[in-house]
């Protein structure tokens, strides 16, 4: 019997998960800022919504999907990425029909799952924020979205990251390439990875992309894409250089670069930062301006990243960058005795119903203990009460900061406990 988590996944427990909380708390103020809005789209789909779309060459559709039969005998898998469902959702729910702003914009937050060896940042279930622009061909939008993720991350206080850019052009650019790339490999056939060779016919694009030592060797000198772009493709990324120029932005240009997903053309992106001395890739998206059509839809450009939530809180880390436990409690009541159980409950809950967070002891512990326990939560006031005040029907409260304590009629304390924790915290 099995009664520990499946390989792969997490636990987040609470020492962790005000971390979640404030990273993803931070994308819906950047995220929202830029008029983006939240969609939430199934865990799991059709087999054949990710397939395809994603590309059945790819690591993710060939090696790495969770799929399996329904009782309904139906094909499903478990979403391995966050694009295809959405721009399912796009076009299902006609989200292209004229009453809807556009560009279209949405963001989303949430699991993703991919049957990956285990290694440092990569898991099967792992967690994506990403975002998705429906309706704009302007590379002004690749910018601006390229532009959020930098924001994004500045505002969490990450410093070192690095823009990777590449462009596959247009249907025909890419076309032309993907000859000249057949013909750059053939000769190097007997040299490449298993997967390579498998490759090569089906997609050579991603050779390009292989992890595998002999292959990057084989590449290094292989034809680049930018000496294939017809006037259309290479307009768009020389303006997409040049507005990132506008704002500042640096970045680098890696012509290797195709990403692991087929249905990108013109502008693709990642976001490279240093994780205990290994290159990874925290953000990564680009332009897919086919998808959409794919689906059914009517011809609507579009263009998306998404970013790895494990993999950002492993670089928050490594940049030592201090997340706000949210956790500290206004207020802690001392109980003194079996007496005021009830009095403390009732107390407790009212200072909680008036706004304040509160917490109790429950255990009928010492005074000392319980003093303890102040420190640690680190609370900004302390009532005291046993059998002695409940008598007196008050209470006593104290700044745990300033020591400064008054007492004050139980009363006074269900009626506008606001007016007490001023008199003592703000003086
Ligand atoms: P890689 O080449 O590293 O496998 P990918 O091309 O599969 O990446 P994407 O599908 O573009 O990655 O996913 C975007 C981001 O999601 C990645 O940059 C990473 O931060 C995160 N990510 C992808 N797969 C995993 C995983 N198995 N575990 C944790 N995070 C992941
Ligand atoms: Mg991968």
């Amino acid at each position: 019997m099995k009664l520990q988590r499946p390989k792969g996944t997490n636990d987040i427990l609470p020492s962790e998960s005000y971390k979640w909380q404030f990273v993803e708390e931070k994308a819906r103020l950047v995220f929202g800022g830029h008029q983006y809005q939240e969609i939430r789209t199934p865990l799991f789909e059709h087999y054949e919504v990710i397939s395809r779309s994603v590309g059945d060459t790819t690591d993710i559709v060939s090696k790495e999907m969770y799929d399996f039969y329904d009782k309904g005998e139906r094909h499903i898998t478990l979403r391995p990425e966050g694009t295809a469902p959405v721009v399912r959702a796009f076009v299902e729910n006609k989200l292209f029909a004229p009453e809807y702003q556009k560009p279209y914009k949405v963001y989303y937050a949430g699991a993703m799952f991919r049957y990956e060896r285990m290694q440092k940042g990569r898991y099967r279930q792992f967690h994506q924020i990403g975002a998705e622009v429906f309706g704009s061909d302007n590379p002004a939008t690749d910018v601006e979205s390229m532009a959020m993720v930098m924001t994004y991350f500045e505002q969490l206080g990450i410093k070192n990251t690095s823009l990777h850019i590449n462009t596959l052009g247009n249907t025909e650019s890419r076309a032309n390439y993907r000859k000249a790339l057949i013909d750059f490999l053939m000769p190097h056939f007997e040299e490449l990875s298993e997967d390579s060779k498998r490759r090569l016919h089906e997609n050579p694009l991603r050779v390009l992309d292989s992890k595998d030592a002999k292959d990057k060797e084989v590449v290094k000198n292989a034809p680049s894409i930018l000496d294939f772009l017809d006037e259309e493709s290479s307009k768009h990324f020389e303006t997409v250089k040049t507005m990132l120029e506008a704002l500042e932005i640096p970045y680098v240009i890696d012509t290797n670069m195709v990403r692991g997903l087929d249905y990108y053309n013109h502008t693709i992106f990642e976001l490279m930062a240093t994780i205990s001395g290994k290159e990874l890739t925290v953000a990564a998206g680009g332009r897919y301006d086919k998808l959409v059509e794919y689906f059914g839809g009517p011809e609507t450009s579009g263009f998306g990243f998404a970013l790895g939530i494990e993999r950002l809180l492993l670089l928050l880390e490594e940049e030592k960058v201090e997340i706000p436990n949210p956790n500290q409690v206004d207020v802690y009541v001392v109980s003194l005795g079996e007496a005021v159980n009830v009095e403390t409950l009732k107390l407790v809950q009212s200072i909680r119903k008036q706004g304040f967070s509160a917490e109790r002891d429950f255990l009928n512990r010492k005074a000392k203990a319980q003093f303890k326990t102040v420190d640690k939560l680190a609370a900004k006031l302390v009532i005291t009460i046993g059998e002695g005040e409940l008598e007196k029907a008050e209470a006593n409260v104290k700044n745990a900061d300033t020591r400064e304590e008054k007492a004050y009629p139980l009363k006074e304390l269900y009626r506008d406990f606001s007016v007490i924790y001023d008199d003592l915290i703000k003086g």
